[in-house]
């Protein structure tokens, strides 16, 4: 196992993050790998059929819109990435910093006046934007391995904000790291917003 940190990646890492983000999502528990665009059915990558309403399935996200996010979060300010290798890319985390009203314009989209309260002794947050763990390297605690890496990169206090569901496994783990939910989307997704002051 190898963990790096940066806060860069060349067009190469790129094209592997892309790769790796989409095995990674494209399973459970987001099961985005494939979409039917008739029905707007989404399938998990192992089980996709080749067809859905006698139409070839597509790629959930195409590599293009991936490759575009990953470029965008990295033109932030405190952009910071791990990542960790196995065989291949098998786990990364990034996130980036912002005041809050910065980070709630760009992602989050809610009243953040009561969050607010919750990191009123610095300026600037850092949204946590992305975790993943590969399938097949689950259930090692690497997903906390990474957190934890990630975090510790962060200037003393900063105070961490991330959206997630409630039926993901990173609910499960962000609970266990002293994070709590600040906000409740309420929606079908179970969403909500965790934050931790450290
Ligand atoms: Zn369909």
């Amino acid at each position: 196992m190898n963990i790096r940190i940066t806060s860069s990646l060349d067009e190469q890492e790129i094209t592997a993050l892309t790769g790796a983000y989409k095995q990674v999502f494209g399973e459970s528990n987001w099961e985005e790998g494939k979409k039917c665009a008739a029905c707007g059915k989404k399938f998990r990558l192992s089980q996709a059929p080749t067809t859905c309403c006698q139409e070839n399935v597509t790629d959930f996200y195409a590599d293009e819109q991936v490759r575009q996010s990953i470029q965008s979060a990295q033109e932030n300010f405190g952009f910071q990435i791990v990542r960790l290798f196995t065989q291949d890319l098998s786990g990364f985390s990034w996130g980036w910093q912002g005041s809050l009203p910065e980070i709630n314009e760009e992602k989050l989209s809610v009243d953040y006046k009561e969050i607010a309260e919750l990191g009123t002794r610095s300026a600037n947050w850092f949204y946590l934007s992305e975790l993943g763990v590969s399938t097949e390297e689950r259930g090692r605690g690497y997903g906390r391995i990474l957190l934890r890496i990630l975090l510790a990169t962060l200037p003393k206090n900063t105070p961490v904000i991330l959206r997630t569901s409630m039926r993901s496994e990173l609910y499960s783990l962000i609970q266990t790291e002293g994070f709590e939910t600040v906000y409740d989307y309420g929606d079908q997704d179970a969403r909500i917003l965790s934050a931790k002051s450290l």
